[in-house]
């Protein structure tokens, strides 16, 4: 018996130069998630096209066009962990309507689930810190229905690329432990608070700890940038039109579009591949006209 993390965790993706493909993953959350509620993982069709659409809609690839939920829905089989009540085609929407078809985890899956139920919010946990940057995979749990605190960290599997302090040090150092966008910085006592360092291309896709892969953001500012509210372009920075917000302070983040990098000397900008990652790979919509 093979062991279930490894099986869940190492799924075969779409993977071509760093492109974010999240459909099977969240599709696997949504079914451990299912199975830790009710000792099952089965997934009716009409569920999953409801429940998968709005995780796709919310944390899915923005500029890959309509996801449909029926890839990973009928695909997931190939890697011999999920299995569907009907033999349909692959990605075809039709015949899962028309048949009322289920899916659920194989047997084996769900019997070694079974015998360790205290290690699916430990899994669940790695796969979002596999997916998503880390500022991000909590939203995504909880999206999907886990408690994110439950959820505590799974062992680091062997070779992963371990994440950097130094490199954060350095980030937060060259810009002055001031947001690249607004300006922010609060100290509590003497030493900064609410400014993290961001990767631009994301760690866990080939987002290198370098000096030109990374921002200091204030909290607020770093989470609206891993979610592709926020973008760049041409060292300054970008709204994304999919953004609305109806209070004064909401809308202030409007006044952030077009704003230069408050470059500080010694920071060096984004590079421009890694810009272009997060704009092809995270930035949501296009850009409000200034
Ligand atoms: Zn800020």
């Amino acid at each position: 018996m093979g062991d279930v993390r490894s099986a869940l965790l190492g799924i075969r993706q779409y993977q071509a130069s760093g492109q974010r493909a999240p459909h099977k993953p969240l599709l696997i959350l949504l079914a451990l998630e299912k199975f830790s509620r009710t000792g099952s993982s089965e997934l009716a069709w009409e569920t999953v096209e409801e429940q998968l659409g709005k995780l796709l809609d919310e944390f899915g690839v923005p500029k890959q066009g309509p996801q449909s939920p029926s890839y990973p829905f009928t695909r997931l089989r190939a890697d011999g962990i999920w299995e569907l009540s009907e033999d349909v085609p692959d990605d075809q929407i039709t015949p899962l309507r028309q048949g009322k078809v289920v899916g659920r985890f194989s047997d084996s899956i769900e019997c070694q689930l079974r015998s360790d139920p205290s290690q699916i919010a430990s899994i669940a946990r790695s796969i979002a810190e596999a997916q998503f940057t880390s500022s991000i995979a909590d939203d995504v749990l909880t999206a999907v229905g886990f408690d994110p605190e439950s959820a505590t960290a799974g062992e680091p599997s062997s070779g992963t690329r371990r994440r950097s302090a130094a490199w954060r040090e350095q980030i937060l150092q060259a810009w002055d432990r001031a947001c690249a966008f607004c300006g922010f910085d609060g100290a509590l006592g003497g030493v900064a608070v609410g400014i993290e360092a961001a990767h631009v291309r994301w760690f866990n896709f080939d987002g290198p700890d370098e000096p030109d892969n990374g921002l200091a953001l204030c909290s607020l500012h770093h989470k609206l940038f891993d979610r592709g509210a926020l973008g760049l372009a041409d060292g300054r920075v970008v709204v994304s039109n999919f953004f609305s917000a109806s209070t004064d302070s909401g809308r202030r983040i409007y006044d952030l579009h077009g704003v230069e990098l408050r470059l500080r000397p010694g920071a060096l900008a984004p590079a421009a591949s890694y810009v272009e990652w997060h704009t092809s790979q995270v930035f949501r919509g296009v850009s409000l006209t200034s």
